[in-house]
């Protein structure tokens, strides 16, 4: 009876790990998009505002333009952190309930990063610990 008990209760904490995992990775997919709709906007406030300074006299404002492609930096940086997250989750769901055979999913190869050093599947365009590009 126990071990009946175990394996319920194991795909019960299966259903749950993927259903709470499923839902993170949806919001953060939605901050993602969220992120990638400022990045636009920001884009198109420095053509805007570049273009109007452009034609008054023919220059461009170097430090405005510095600022905005700072911000549009941080914006991909942050985008960069959150599909690491992603990937974190996904690794560590596998991790947990085993890699699904019928995936297709296989570790080619290893990448190691650059920056950290983390060993990452060298299908990840980004480190898992760090979130820098591979
Ligand atoms: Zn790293």
């Amino acid at each position: 009876m126990a071990g009946l008990k175990d394996t319920v209760s194991k795909s019960f904490t299966a259903i749950n790990l993927k259903k709470n995992n499923f839902v993170t990775i949806n919001k953060i997919n939605t901050y993602i998009s969220t992120l990638e709709h400022e990045i636009s906007s920001l884009y198109s406030r420095m053509g805007t505002n570049a273009y109007a300074r452009w034609k008054k006299d023919g220059g461009f404002d170097t430090d405005q333009l510095n600022e905005f492609c700072e911000k549009i930096r941080e914006k991909e940086e942050e985008i960069a952190r959150q599909k690491a997250r992603i990937q974190e989750i996904e690794e560590e769901e596998n991790q947990i309930l085993g890699r699904n055979e019928d995936s297709g999913e296989e570790i080619v190869g290893r990448v190691y990063c650059a920056f950290c050093g983390t060993a990452n599947s060298d299908q990840y365009k980004f480190c898992v610990k760090c979130g820098k590009p591979l």
